[in-house]
């Protein structure tokens, strides 16, 4: 019969790869999609819905056109199991959809215990925001509801991690909106981290913008030895312990926990091959995103959308024969300071030593001038236009 394709998570990886296997194969590959929510919330541009650029609605999409435009059979369930030798995989609502290539791209879940005194049970009273939509929301309403002059704490996560400067644009939109609204307020951040991702990018514009607002205390100070009351709303770094109005927390990470119950997870992540995102343990299993361990891209919706069209190329070729082009990959991480101050990093990629590594990249000046800053942020407006559109249609 024909060749079944089995996606599990609509996401960046997941949606891009069903949407390319299913528009390039012109109906010769059968593509189920299985992915539990009806709309997507990208965590890519939360912060600017923090910050105030974006309602909560220019973060959804939905599936529709996937099955309507391109055939791909979306399935709104759970995957809860992956019998390999069977080549099934089995559903929260019962059933069991056969494959002949499995393609995992179920982002991240949370390291049990790598913030003593939360677990996902206080993601209420002390939002991640770390996956995308009602968290994001949850976290937004709480910044709105600080009261005059209170503090905004982050504890932020240890690598590797999901969007490496993902923390630090939330601090800055944060620190925008209550610069606006709630100025007298402080944002207290913890990081286990010696530095981050365009570290002096962000430091330069926190003390241009909001200066004296923001205090960020390192493993020098005793990050690493962070805990939370959560009943309390207090946080305890090293042994002092503050109140605090709002606390995000971002806990440690690994990959989503369908890669682990399919057993080609390797401690938190599943080692994949960078020619084509095969798992390392199987050859009819691909992982792709934040859950594979890749080399050197950093965990990022463009890296996943990326890894995407090389599994999606791959899997092709395997299964018709069409042709396979040799693996190039690509990513940049745009973050947005202020207003209209727009930075960049970014690297192109292949495979080499037996793993995903740069041939070199980009990374934005200090002391960029103000057109060139808007022209970045502008930029960063187009690659979200076409990353949805290269995910759902
Ligand atoms: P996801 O996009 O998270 O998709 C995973 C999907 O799998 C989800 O829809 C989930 O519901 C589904 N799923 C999970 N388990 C199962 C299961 N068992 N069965 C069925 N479905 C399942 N990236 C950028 O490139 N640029 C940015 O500016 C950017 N900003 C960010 C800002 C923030 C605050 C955050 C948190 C992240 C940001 N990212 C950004 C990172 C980006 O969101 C992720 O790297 C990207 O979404 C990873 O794609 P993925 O396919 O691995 O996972």
């Amino acid at each position: 019969g024909m060749p079944r394709v089995v996606v599990v998570g609509g996401g960046a990886g997941g949606a891009t790869a069903a949407r390319y296997i299913a528009k390039d194969s012109d109906g010769a590959i059968d593509v189920t999609l299985i992915e539990p929510t009806r709309t997507y919330f990208t965590c890519f541009f939360s912060n600017l819905y923090l910050g105030g650029f974006k309602e909560i609605d220019d973060l959804g999409h939905t599936y529709g056109t996937l099955a309507s435009d391109y055939g791909v059979n979306v399935v709104h369930d759970w995957a809860i199991g992956v019998d390999r030798d069977a080549k099934t995989v089995a559903l929260a609502g019962g059933g069991r959809v056969p494959y002949d290539k499995l393609i995992l791209s179920p982002g991240i879940d949370f390291v049990d215990g790598s913030v003593p005194g939360w677990d996902l049970s206080s993601q209420n009273a002390m939002p991640h925001a770390y996956k995308g939509g009602s968290q994001t929301e949850l976290l937004k309403a709480q910044v709105m509801a600080m009261p005059e002059g209170g503090t905004f704490a982050m504890i932020a996560p240890p690598n590797p991690y999901r969007c490496p400067p993902g923390p630090y644009e939330r601090i800055s939109m944060v620190a925008y909106w209550l610069s606006q609204n709630n100025p007298t307020a402080k944002i207290l951040v913890s990081d286990p981290k010696d530095k981050f991702s365009k570290q002096g990018l962000f430091e330069e514009g926190w003390q241009k913008y909001y200066g004296g607002m923001i205090e960020r205390i390192g493993p020098d100070f005793g990050a690493e030895n962070t805990s939370v009351d959560v009943a309390a709303m207090t946080i305890d770094i090293d042994g002092s312990v503050e109140n605090v109005d709002v606390c995000n927390v971002i806990p440690a990470m690994k990959a989503g926990r369908i890669a682990e119950l399919a057993g080609v997870t390797d401690g938190n992540w599943a080692p994949v091959n960078p020619d084509d995102m095969s798992s390392k343990v199987d050859p009819d299993i691909y992982v792709l995103g934040d859950a594979s361990e890749q080399g050197d891209m950093p965990k990022s919706g463009f890296s996943a959308n990326s890894q995407a069209k090389v599994c999606a190329n791959a899997i092709r070729g395997a299964l018709t024969d069409s042709r396979v082009f040799p693996a190039k990959f690509s990513n940049t991480c745009w973050s947005l300071i202020s207003e209209n101050d727009g930075v960049k990093v970014g690297a192109n990629y292949e495979p080499a030593d037996g793993k995903i590594s740069s041939t070199g990249g980009f990374v934005s000046q200090k002391g960029e001038d103000a057109a060139l800053r808007k022209a970045t942020y502008e930029e960063s407006e187009g690659w979200y236009a076409g990353i949805t559109a290269d995910m759902f249609g």
